[in-house]
């Protein structure tokens, strides 16, 4: 099976903050299968560290008001393509995250709280009908 893995989730440090969210969990389940990493943020050309991004009405902000949402989207659809050409059977990505996250995704107010919604790299996933999880239900 090929399985495309957030980079970050696989020990990248992609994350805003500079580190990752390496999952001992995916290690394991990736365990011989064929894995593409993936960060759109990195793939949209955004610089790491960076300014943390949330959706505020649909547009993706980050934290100093600037409109980050081009960025965004062009990673997501570089990222997606990448998935396309590999013929990827499965994505596992981090939660709540404005690019990859699946079932949740921060409000837009930097505080904390939590809606249901998908970021932007997910959302074109599901759309078009690839199976994606989140690393938490694996
Ligand atoms: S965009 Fe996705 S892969 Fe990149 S750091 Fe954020 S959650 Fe990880």
């Amino acid at each position: 099976m090929k399985i495309a893995v957030s980079a970050c989730l696989l020990g990248e440090n992609c994350k805003y903050n500079g580190g990752n969210n390496y999952s001992e969990k995916v290690k394991e389940y990736i365990k011989g299968h064929e894995v593409i990493s993936v960060c759109p943020e990195v793939m949209g050309g955004l610089s790491t560290p960076r300014i943390p991004s949330e959706i505020v009405n649909g547009i993706v902000t980050n934290k100093n008001g600037d409109n980050v949402d081009m960025e965004f989207r062009r990673g997501a659809e570089a990222a997606f393509r990448k998935i396309i050409a590999n013929n990827v059977d499965l994505c596992i990505l981090q939660s709540r995250s404005p690019s990859c996250g699946v079932k949740e995704i921060y409000d837009g107010t930097f505080s904390g709280h939590k809606i249901k919604g998908q970021g932007i790299f997910a959302r074109i996933l599901m759309d078009a009908g690839i199976k994606t999880i989140d690393v938490e239900d694996l």
